[in-house]
C-alpha cells in the first residue's frame, strides 16, 4: 500500500474551491492508501497573518476536514506544528537545496512580487513542503497543476540528498510521485481568480442554504448569455465547472443542453445547482456543527494523529541525522 502526504493551509473555514479540488479526493484515498494528511500552519506564516486567530483557524479547518469524511480510523490527520520534525528536516534539506531552484518557482516569483520585504521563509516554502513528504518517505502526492512544480524540486532535493549522503548505501529518499487530481480547477464567483478566501470569491463549505443561494445569484457566467435568447458555451461557464462538482451526471447533461440552447436562464440553471449543493452540504455542515460543539475530542484525535505520525518521523530522523554524521545523542 502506498503512502499519500498532502496538506491544507488553516485559512478557517473550508470553501467548495478547497472541497473539490482537495478534500474530497482525500476522502477517497483513505479508503485505498495509507494517507497522512495535515493541517499545515508553519506553511501559512510565511505570510503576513494574524497570530491570535491562527489556532481557532487550525482547529476549524480540522473540523472541516473530518466533517467532510477523513475518518481518524482510516486517516492519520495532524497539525504539522505538532510534529517538530518538520522543521528539523526542513533545516537539513535547506543546505542540499540550490537557491537557483527557489528563486525560480513560479509562486514565489508571484507572491513576493506582491510583499515589499520579501521574508526568506516565502523562498524556503517548497523546501519544508519536501521536509512534509519525505519525513514521512510518502511515494504519493495529490497535487493540482499549479503544484508540479514544487513537486519536482522535492524529487530534486530527495535525488541530491540522496548523491551526497546515500552514496554507500544506507537509508536513501524515494523520489515521490505526483498524483494528479482529476477535478477542474474551480474559479471564484467573479469568475477571474481562483477561489481563495484571501479574494472573498468563495462559498464556505458550512454556509446555510440561504447564504450559498445568496453568493449562487449573483455569480458570473459565460457573459455571451447577455439575454435569456442567447445562447451560451457551458465549457467555459464556472458554474457549469461547480455543476461538475455536485450535480449527478444526467443534469450535468440537461445544464449544457439547456445552455446552449438557451432552454433556460442563468437563474433557473443556478436555481439546480444551489439544490444540489444544499443536498451535498447539509450532512457536512451537521457534522461541523456537532463536532463545533466538542473541541476536546477534536482535540484528542489531533493529538493521536501527531503521536502517530511523530513516530514515523521520528524513524526517519534518526536515519538522517546518522547519515549526515550527528553525534548520537546520549541518553540521560
Ligand atoms: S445556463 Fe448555466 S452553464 Fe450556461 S451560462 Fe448560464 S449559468 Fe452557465
Amino acid at each position: 500500500m502506498a503512502r499519500v502526504f498532502s496538506g491544507i493551509q488553516p485559512s478557517g473555514e473550508l470553501h467548495i474551491g478547497n472541497y473539490l479540488g482537495a478534500v474530497q479526493n482525500w476522502v477517497q484515498l483513505q479508503r485505498q492508501h495509507e494517507c497522512l494528511f495535515s493541517v499545515v500552519d508553519l506553511h501559512a506564516i510565511t505570510q503576513p497573518y494574524d497570530a491570535a486567530s491562527l489556532p481557532q483557524r487550525t482547529l476549524d479547518m480540522a473540523i472541516g476536514l473530518l466533517a467532510s469524511g477523513l475518518d481518524p480510523e482510516r486517516c492519520t490527520l495532524f497539525v504539522q506544528s505538532h510534529v517538530a520534525e518538520h522543521s528539523e528536516l526542513n533545516w537539513l534539506l535547506n543546505t542540499v537545496t540550490p537557491l537557483g531552484e527557489l528563486e525560480r518557482q513560479t509562486q514565489f516569483k508571484d507572491k513576493s512580487q506582491r510583499q515589499e520585504s520579501v521574508p526568506a521563509g516565502l523562498l524556503n516554502y517548497p523546501v519544508l513542503q519536501a521536509a512534509d513528504v519525505l519525513l514521512y518517505l510518502a511515494t504519493l502526492v495529490p497535487v493540482g497543476e499549479d503544484q508540479l512544480q514544487h513537486l519536482e524540486l522535492m524529487r530534486e532535493i530527495a535525488r541530491r540528498w540522496n548523491a551526497r549522503f546515500a552514496q554507500s548505501g544506507g537509508f536513501a529518499f524515494p523520489e515521490p510521485q505526483a498524483l494528479l487530481t482529476a477535478s477542474k480547477r474551480i474559479l471564484g464567483l467573479d469568475g477571474q481568480a481562483k477561489m481563495s478566501k484571501s479574494l472573498g470569491n468563495t462559498i464556505g463549505l458550512l454556509e446555510s442554504p440561504e447564504a450559498i443561494w445568496q453568493k449562487l445569484r449573483p455569480a458570473a457566467t459565460d457573459p455571451a448569455r447577455v439575454t435569456r435568447k442567447d445562447p451560451g458555451n457551458p465549457d467555459i461557464c464556472n458554474i457549469f465547472t461547480i455543476h461538475q462538482g455536485f450535480s449527478p451526471p444526467e443534469v450535468q447533461r440537461t445544464v449544457a443542453h439547456n445552455c446552449r440552447t438557451a432552454g433556460w436562464g442563468c437563474l433557473d440553471c443556478k436555481r439546480v445547482l444551489a439544490d444540489n449543493m444544499i443536498a451535498t452540504l447539509t450532512p457536512i455542515r451537521e457534522r461541523a456543527t456537532a463536532l463545533q460543539g466538542e473541541p476536546r475530542t477534536v482535540g484528542r484525535i489531533l493529538a493521536a494523529g501527531a503521536d502517530k505520525a511523530r513516530a514515523l518521523a521520528r524513524g526517519t530522523m534518526s536515519l538522517v541525522r546518522r547519515q549526515m554524521g550527528f553525534l548520537d545523542r546520549a541518553e540521560a
